[in-house]
């Protein structure tokens, strides 16, 4: 039987490991901890949770949950023991963190043809099928070899997120699309501001919580300046940068001509193929998430507007995902070399384990000579993976599993204004789809 090889036992790569070790293959998996360690990981159990012990909402009528089912019924063996390990927590998934990862590694060891190799991974070889699934962690070495066969301008080492809102939530009795200076297609949603508004929002601004730094992640933001930072440097500074508000005119309002109509202005870029989602142009941030909200919904015409990725700014390595991976996981570079987890532009527990499984099941049909699947944008699964690998991405930043990024169920669905009723249909579109596609991949 072939040999595969995993790097790395985090939640992604054990998740790939348990899959492929099921359909008979020799898996070499290798891990560097202990011998090696990350900032953040502890111990040399495979998925490790490095932080929280919550693996998001359970109810598939939640983004996150929805995500957890699909890789349930795909045969995720990571969520049948996050269930088996669950401890009480309302409507979420949290576990017993030991109890979590110690049941990994017994799963893990229980297959004879998994290989625990404990070595830091340092050369890709792109003569054997690999999956490379070496987290927000990568170690050093490997990073420089990424580069290396990748491109430089291919790999991140953080990310610094400005949020994302979706465009229907957005009032466009103020907002209004336009270009500076009328120069190419009016792309931009523009937010406008009079001096009260900037004002009132400034307060906001300066006024709120900044979330903490590990001390490790302080050195990667030197060259990255959040909106609060250039916020402190002066009443006016945004003003003449991300909300420079010259050039940019609302046709709906006549005026003789200025240099401005308005006091200042938030611009918001098409984020996403489908145009739902809208990013905050120049809005990095590292603000509390509810300190977020607030200043966010202070922006006229954002004042409903539906958060669904707030900024953050953290330690990150990933890969510029839409220039390197197909729609498989795999690379288009070298066909035997696969990615998964949090380094494909990911974000999160789930998302990671669940890019896992995906990588895995693709792997195994590589290697079968057989059609590798795709989901589509009606599964959260498929969103998140056409979203990462999406080469129209101007700027890409990772994700996280939301509403925004799956299809609309129709034309119509416009008009539901049932939130629940609509995920529970959006919910159970994406299950039988994925219940569909399981069937077919069934040997
Ligand atoms: C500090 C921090 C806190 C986070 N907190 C949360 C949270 O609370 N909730 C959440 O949903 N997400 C969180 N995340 C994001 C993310 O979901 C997790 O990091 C998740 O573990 C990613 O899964 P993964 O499988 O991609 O990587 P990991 O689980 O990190 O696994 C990667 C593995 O690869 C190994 N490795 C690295 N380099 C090499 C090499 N060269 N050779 C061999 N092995 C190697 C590492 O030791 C590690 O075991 C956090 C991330 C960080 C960095």
């Amino acid at each position: 039987m072939y040999k595969i090889r995993i790097i790395g036992a985090g939640l992604a790569g054990s998740e790939a490991a348990i899959y492929l070790a099921k359909k008979g293959y020799n898996v070499d998996l290798i891990e560097m901890r202990p011998k090696y360690t990350t900032k953040a990981h502890t111990t040399s159990l495979p998925a490790e949770l490095v932080c929280s012990n919550s693996l998001g909402s359970a109810d598939i009528l939640n983004a996150s949950g929805l995500l957890k089912k699909e890789a349930e019924i795909l045969g995720s063996a990571l969520f049948e023991i996050a269930n088996a390990t669950s401890i009480p927590s309302g409507n979420s998934l949290s576990v017993d963190r030991f109890g979590f990862s110690n049941e990994v590694e017994k799963t893990i060891k229980n297959y004879k043809n998994i290989n625990i190799i404990r070595e830091k991974y340092e050369k890709i070889d792109d003569t054997t099928p690999t999956i490379i699934a070496t987290g927000p962690l990568t170690s050093d070495e490997l990073c420089n070899e990424i580069k290396a066969k990748f491109g430089q301008s291919n790999f991140h080492f953080f990310d610094a997120v400005a949020p994302i809102v979706e465009k229907k939530s957005i009032n466009f009795d103020k907002a209004f699309y336009a270009s500076r200076w009328d120069k190419g297609d009016a792309d931009f949603i523009n937010c406008p501001m009079d001096k009260s508004e900037y004002e009132n929002f400034y307060n906001i601004l300066i006024n709120s919580q900044r979330a903490k730094l590990k001390d490790f992640e302080a050195n990667y933001f030197e060259g990255c300046m959040p909106i609060e930072v250039m916020a402190s440097r002066g009443k006016d500074t945004l003003r003449f940068g991300p909300m420079k508000p010259v050039g940019i005119f609302d046709k709906r309002i006549k005026t003789e001509f200025k240099k401005h109509q308005f006091w200042a202005i938030v611009q918001l870029r098409q984020d996403d193929k489908m145009a739902n989602l809208y990013n905050l142009v120049g809005f990095q941030t590292n603000l509390l998430w509810s300190e977020q909200k607030k200043l966010i919904h202070s922006i006229p015409g954002l004042e409903n507007a539906n958060i669904v990725r707030y900024g953050v700014m953290h330690a990150n390595t990933f890969i510029n995902s839409p220039q390197i991976l197909n729609k498989y996981l795999q690379t288009k570079k070298y066909k035997n070399i696969f990615f998964a987890g949090q380094l494909t532009g990911v974000e999160g527990y789930c998302e990671s384990i669940a890019t896992g499984l995906l990588a895995a099941i693709n792997m195994d049909l590589y290697i079968k000579n057989k059609q590798m699947i795709t989901l589509s944008n009606n599964t959260m699964l498929g969103a998140l993976t056409d979203y990462i690998t999406y080469s129209e991405h101007k700027k890409f930043q990772p994700i996280n599993s939301n509403w925004g990024i799956i299809n609309e169920l129709s034309e119509e669905s416009g008009k539901i204004k049932d939130k629940k009723y609509k995920n529970t249909l959006r919910s159970q579109r994406a299950t039988e789809e994925i219940q569909k596609l399981k069937d077919n991949i069934k040997e």
